[in-house]
């Protein structure tokens, strides 16, 4: 158990799973659990890929291009970023439900800053309603800096403070029990998927089967994030860590994952950003790209996406481990009611960007996040949702909101108010873009030796130019 991941006023905390184990193929037939752990599995649905990617560095887990890209942004010399906090933005993302994810008993991604905003250190009345996402941004009204950190409260939570409460992240907190097979299909127990379970594994001898119960903490947990995400037996992966079939099915997928930027088809999509593609006339090949600030800019935003809106935009099909089997899970569960509110299925079935993360011109249109924050004399912060209308529970009522609604300073820009359109990037700046998605600023000395070491000559080299719309940027091969 890592130590900086808990706060430290609090133990480790675990979760005990009963889980059922075919011994003779060793391998886990499901695992029984309530709320809590299924809550941290879909937890994994609102990580932005440059979340996942961070935490699953030190095991250096490559999960295709994006990693390339992670790599990219990472090397990227500060003075092509707008702020010197755009990097931070992209490689270590905040999510947009983080104030719903600090609830939960195991969460992967504790981290200091999240669930709150900082306000700047001058007292006057002016600058009240400013706030910031990082600390040390230049507030626009007074040019001091934001110190001092505000923690984002959740209007709900005060109405269950008295007495003891379940705490309810994303499901209902009752005594339902449910399933979890091998490869993360979440489902209510019931008696007849039990049995249709046992019918597809072919586990029928029952002397074969072993109960277990283990303990699961932070740990585990980000274990399971990296099989679900790299492997279709993630809970075998996990309590019998049997590295060897995982490691199959990463080379499986490193094979499936080489990025096409050589793909034509021309979209009818009016939102598209053009490309240069430069090739090999006589090898028929495409060398690298050369990109503006727009379309790297969205290259990059790619990190900032939940892994619940990937999942989304590829229709269920991101092929990635069992990620599409655990929202397959969500969808259903939320059918059959065990999700705590319509707002809670949206955040793991359409996830949004935390504030500021998104920019005008992105082509996916994956929306942000705006949540209602207001603030009270104290000078908390409120996260006000409006969630249920039917019930007359409306927390915000419009005057209310305008009179005590806050104003978050965009990160991503030097004044901190957002301009229309612009990114993570300075412009202007040109970008070379490798067939993996390996991006790096356009230097003539790095193309000689890029062409020299692709056994190119310089007069074998052509340029075309493409545009790239909606539906090159949802093959799941990019
Ligand atoms: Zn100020």
């Amino acid at each position: 158990m890592s130590a900086g991941r808990h706060r430290s006023d609090e133990g480790p905390k675990v979760i005990k799973l009963k889980i059922m184990i075919d011994k003779n193929r060793n391998r886990v037939i499901f695992a029984e659990s309530d709320h809590e752990f299924i809550d941290a599995l879909f937890s994994f649905l609102t990580l932005p890929l440059g979340t996942v990617l961070r935490l699953l560095e030190k095991d250096m887990v490559q999960l295709g291009s994006i990693s390339r890209v992670y790599a990219s942004v990472y090397s990227l010399e500060p003075r092509f970023l707008r702020t010197s906090y755009c990097k931070s933005m992209l490689i270590m993302p905040r999510n947009a439900s983080e104030v719903q994810c600090e609830k939960l008993k195991l969460n992967v991604d504790y981290s200091e800053n999240a669930g709150k905003l900082f306000v700047c250190n001058s007292y006057s009345p002016r600058c009240k309603n400013i706030f910031s996402i990082s600390q040390n941004t230049q507030c626009f009204r007074c040019n001091r800096l934001t110190q001092f950190d505000r923690k984002i409260n959740e209007k709900e939570e005060k109405r269950s403070c008295r007495g003891e409460s379940v705490v309810e992240v994303f499901l209902k907190g009752g005594a339902a029990s449910f399933m979890i097979t091998d490869d993360l299909q979440v489902m209510p127990a019931s008696t007849a998927r039990l049995t249709s379970l046992f019918g597809k594994l072919g586990v029928s001898d029952k002397s074969e089967i072993e109960a277990k119960t283990v303990e699961v903490g932070t740990d585990e947990v980000l274990q399971l994030l990296k099989f679900s995400l790299l492997s279709k037996t993630a809970l075998t992966n996990m309590v019998l860590n049997s590295q060897g079939s995982w490691l199959k099915d990463i080379s499986k997928y490193e094979d499936n994952q080489t990025a096409k930027l050589d793909k034509k088809t021309m979209s009818q999509n009016t939102n598209s950003m053009s490309l240069k593609l430069i090739v090999s006339k006589s090898k028929k090949k495409v060398l690298y790209a050369e990109a503006g600030v727009k379309l790297v800019d969205f290259l990059f935003s790619f990190l900032v996406f939940p892994l619940g809106a990937v999942v989304k935009h590829l229709g269920g099909n991101s092929r990635l481990g069992c990620i599409d089997n655990l929202y397959k899970g969500a969808v259903e569960l939320s059918s059959e009611n065990y999700i705590k509110s319509e707002e809670c299925k949206n955040m793991l079935l359409s996830p949004k960007l935390f504030p500021h993360s998104g920019f005008d011109s992105h082509i996916l249109e994956v929306e942000e996040e705006y949540p209602k924050y207001r603030y009270d004399d104290s000078g908390c912060i409120e996260l006000a949702r409006n969630t249920n209308k039917s019930e007359g529970s409306s927390i915000v009522n419009e005057e209310e909101a305008s009179d005590l609604a806050i104003n978050i300073l965009d990160p991503k820009s030097p004044t901190g108010e957002t301009i229309k359109g612009e990114g993570y990037l300075k412009g202007p700046a040109t970008f070379m873009i490798m067939d993996n998605l390996l991006v790096t600023p356009f230097s003539p000395t790095a193309i000689i030796t890029q062409l020299n070491q692709m056994k190119v000559s310089t007069s074998d080299v052509e340029e075309r130019t493409v545009t790239v719309g909606k539906d090159e940027v949802c093959t799941p091969s990019t």
